[in-house]
């Protein structure tokens, strides 16, 4: 068994004790990186020699009263889109192979003063596009469950890590499920808290309107506890909410959802899902139902409409955010250019990947005059009708469950020549994002080998629920005990 197998608690009374200290945990973490990583590809980048020196800081803290971070020692790996001083910071991306950011994101200093320790830079699908890690610039991602098999994207690296134990917990990104979906083909827990709640400075923007940073971790518990750790205010994000009192989300673990109201989607169950996935979230309502919650057929209507309107909304917003990467002020610049023009056309060809290029071309003919009241104000439109559709099923439960994804992990290199079946796998999750609401992917068994996610959405605000529902689902079920047997 893995030390990162141990509870928090666990680990912070080992800590006490000193049976563990926290250069125990970080050499844990290398050790099974390199024992590991070149069969996962979790990682991009680590950061060695200062995740050592401040486990030597916080080791010097073991023998004092000084009062302890949420996180005190705990390894923790970064998805690369979330900048960090004097660390790379690609995206996965060959346009910013070479940034070296001056600054860290609100959530690493977050992280820092919660006293956990940053072990490395995660992969990714390249600027958080894609969902199935394939479209890194760097490498491919395998699924520590199966290594023919995606471990889902786009925060690919993430969920591999956590679910491979290279570190205890992870952050990625989440703008129409990479959080939640690779959560739910690694067997791990992934939230995407509501929009707003969670700093954005320092992520480098895909889609501003909806981007949003979240933990991935082994259960609901360690979930809540990081969540903790990085929402709050930020003046340095004009997005951040100001929201005065954060509720203690631990308090909210109290395993009691006695009553609760549950709303099944009949569209989230029908067509396209995977009967296998299908059962294993009958399952789970089952269970549900066992501890006190009611649970009832609802309908989201406009839900068929979601990923048609992300599409055109993340893209369009994509096409804004990426003109700053224009071979003049970030990344790499083209060597083969004779005029500025020629900088901005070779730089802009050469640096990104052709799913970037679609999204971007994608975007661009969406924003464009003619077009833009047809695409973009269309799809404005629909996401409204989603929101609201939302809100009419909240003016009477308490939570929405489904499935994650509609499928367990697919093969490396099935759907790369089809996009358009690559974006059905967002269907579950990208209604969430455009209704900016909060929603975890929790285990809830598996089909044929490989993990399947069972996903409970809440309002907005309210993950204290969505964190009791899941936390009382998992208590009852061991799905989120599994390992993958992945031999040292
Ligand atoms: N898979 C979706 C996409 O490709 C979601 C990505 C994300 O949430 N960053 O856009």
């Amino acid at each position: 068994m893995s030390v990162f197998d141990l509870t928090l608690q666990d680990i912070h009374s080992k800590l006490r004790n000193k049976e563990l200290t926290v250069t125990d945990l970080v050499d844990a973490s290398y050790r099974r990186i390199a024992d590991v990583d070149g069969r996962i590809g979790a990682f991009l980048a680590l950061d060695e020699e200062n995740a050592r020196r401040t486990a030597q800081q916080l080791d010097k803290q073991l023998g004092t009263d000084e009062p302890r971070g949420l996180l005190f020692g705990l390894p923790a790996g970064l998805k690369d889109n979330i900048v960090t001083a004097g660390l790379a910071t690609t995206c996965a991306s060959k346009f910013l192979s070479n940034y070296d950011p001056i600054y860290d994101a609100t959530v690493v200093r977050k992280l820092r003063d919660a006293q956990a320790v940053t072990v490395g830079k995660l992969n990714m699908d390249e600027f958080a596009m894609g969902g199935s890690g394939e479209n890194s610039a760097v490498k491919p991602t395998r699924n520590p469950w199966h290594p023919d098999h995606v471990p889902g994207g786009s925060s690919s690296g993430s969920a591999a890590a956590v679910a491979a134990g290279e570190v205890y917990f992870a952050l990625g990104s989440d703008t129409g499920g990479s959080i939640r979906q690779p959560a739910s083909y690694c067997g791990i827990v992934g939230m995407k808290p509501t929009y707003g709640l969670v700093s954005r400075f320092g992520l480098v923007a895909f889609a501003s309107s909806l981007d949003q940073i979240g933990p991935l971790t082994k259960n609901v518990e360690d979930c809540a506890y990081v969540l903790q750790s990085i929402v709050g205010h930020d003046p340095q994000d004009s997005t951040s909410l100001n929201v005065t009192d954060i509720p203690d989300y631990l308090s909210a673990l109290t395993g009691d959802i006695q009553g609760l109201r549950v709303a099944l989607p009949k569209e989230y169950m029908g067509e396209g899902i995977d009967p296998r996935v299908k059962e294993r979230v009958l399952e789970a309502i089952r269970v549900l139902e066992s501890l006190g919650a009611v649970v009832e057929e609802v309908s989201l209507p406009h839900t068929e409409y979601a990923v048609a309107a992300y599409y055109l909304l993340a893209s369009s917003e994509a096409s804004s955010n990426l003109a700053r990467y224009d071979g003049v002020r970030y990344g790499v610049r083209t060597d083969n250019a004779g005029n500025l023009l020629d900088v901005y056309r070779y730089s802009r060809s050469e640096g990104f990947g052709p799913e970037v290029k679609r999204r971007i071309m994608l975007g661009t003919y969406a924003l464009s005059s003619g077009y833009y009241d047809a695409y973009y104000l269309k799809a404005q439109k629909v996401r409204t009708l989603i929101k609201r559709d939302f809100d009419n099923v909240f003016a009477n439960y308490d939570v929405v469950v489904g499935p994650t994804a509609p499928t367990p992990a697919f093969k490396l290199g099935e759907q790369v020549g089809d996009p358009l079946t690559m974006y059905l796998n967002d269907i579950l999750t990208i209604p969430v994002n455009l209704a900016g609401i909060p929603a975890i992917s929790v285990p809830c068994g598996f089909a044929d080998g490989l993990p399947v996610g069972l996903q409970v959405i809440g309002k907005a605000l309210n993950e204290s629920t969505v964190l009791r529902v899941a936390h009382a689902f998992e208590r009852s079920t061991d799905h989120h005990k599994q390992r993958p047997q992945l031999k040292a």
